[in-house]
């Protein structure tokens, strides 16, 4: 199959690595270096310029939000193939790709949303969640494609809702990392260890994937790396809100969440990482960890 992959970021590089195992996969990125890197180190086709990208049978998108992948699609549309798939792995606001899948239908061109969780780990390692959106048989289309990234590849529903639950768990994550973090920095207050109140947590009923595999290393031993930035998780937790606000729906919590997030944004910068927010609980106890 021939696969045109455009954005090879943190996500993509390792997807894109992983497809070319099977598949003839040209690739395209803006910032150029990366993409001839690619096609050097991973038998990918170095793309001359975007249109080429359009010669497939399957296009993918893996980019930071709806708003890039919608440029992109306006520079394809005059090229893009009547047959081909697009499908769209960012995790994007369903409400956009509703329009993007339209403007492609009218050029015979099905879409799939197809967001992923798992971090760089899972793009680079092929244990992806994948949560998709389009009609059943376009679903069948793109897990043929996509199952050499993941493990789990799941049809949520009708295009968008795969990115609308997307936006939905990382935000019931965002939420849980920031009360986590405000629990144990209240713990280390009343002179508990870090490391004891982490190993109570993790054994009892406060246990989560940020207690037991995001905040350890970071509030225990100092390291902060970034895996992904706190500026795509505020847009997941800004466009969740949204649905919300569609809904007429009553999200107290998802609301304040949206906040603390954007205000962690501003303080912390457009490259900090998501658990970084944890500083920021804290310096809004005047302390550190
Ligand atoms: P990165 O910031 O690492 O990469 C973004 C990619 O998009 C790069 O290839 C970048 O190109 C390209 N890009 C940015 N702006 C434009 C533009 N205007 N036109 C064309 N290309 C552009 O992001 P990630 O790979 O981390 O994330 C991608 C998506 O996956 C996001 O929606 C994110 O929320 C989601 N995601 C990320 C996870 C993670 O752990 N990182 C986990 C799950 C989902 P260039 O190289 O030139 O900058």
């Amino acid at each position: 199959m021939r696969i045109g992959f455009i954005g090879l970021g943190a996500m993509g590089y390792p997807m894109a690595r992983h497809l070319a195992k099977e598949h003839d996969v040209i690739v395209w990125n803006r910032t150029r270096e990366k993409a001839e890197r690619h096609a050097r180190e991973h038998k990918t086709r170095l793309a001359k310029d975007l249109a080429e990208t359009a010669d497939a049978d399957v296009i993918i998108t893996m980019l930071p939000t709806s708003k890039e992948v919608d440029e992109i699609v306006d520079k394809l549309l005059p090229s893009v193939r009547r047959g081909t798939l697009w499908i769209d792995a960012t995790s994007g606001d369903p409400n956009v790709s509703r329009l993007t899948s339209k403007r492609l239908a009218e050029k015979g061109v099905q879409f799939v949303d197809a967001p992923v969780t798992g971090a760089v780990v899972g793009a680079e390692n092929a244990t992806l969640t994948i949560m998709m959106g389009g009609t059943p048989e376009d679903f069948e289309r793109a897990r043929d494609v996509l199952r050499v990234n993941g493990k789990t590849l799941i049809h949520v529903g009708p295009v968008g809702s795969g990115h609308a639950i997307k936006v939905l768990t990382n935000s019931i994550m965002g939420a849980t990392v920031w009360i986590t973090s405000e629990c144990l920095l209240l713990a280390k207050q009343l002179g508990i260890d870090i490391k004891t109140a982490l190993a109570v947590t993790n054994a009892g009923s406060g246990r989560s994937n940020a207690s037991e595999n995001l905040l350890p290393m970071r509030l225990a031993e100092g390291k902060w790396p970034l895996v992904f930035k706190l500026a795509h998780h505020d847009k997941d937790i800004r466009i969740a809100l949204s649905l919300a606000h569609q809904q007429h729906a009553s999200t107290p919590l998802l609301a304040l969440t949206s906040q603390l997030f954007s205000a962690s944004l501003h303080e912390l910068g457009d490259q900090a990482d998501y658990i970084e927010v944890a500083k920021i609980v804290a310096r809004m106890n005047g302390t550190e960890w």
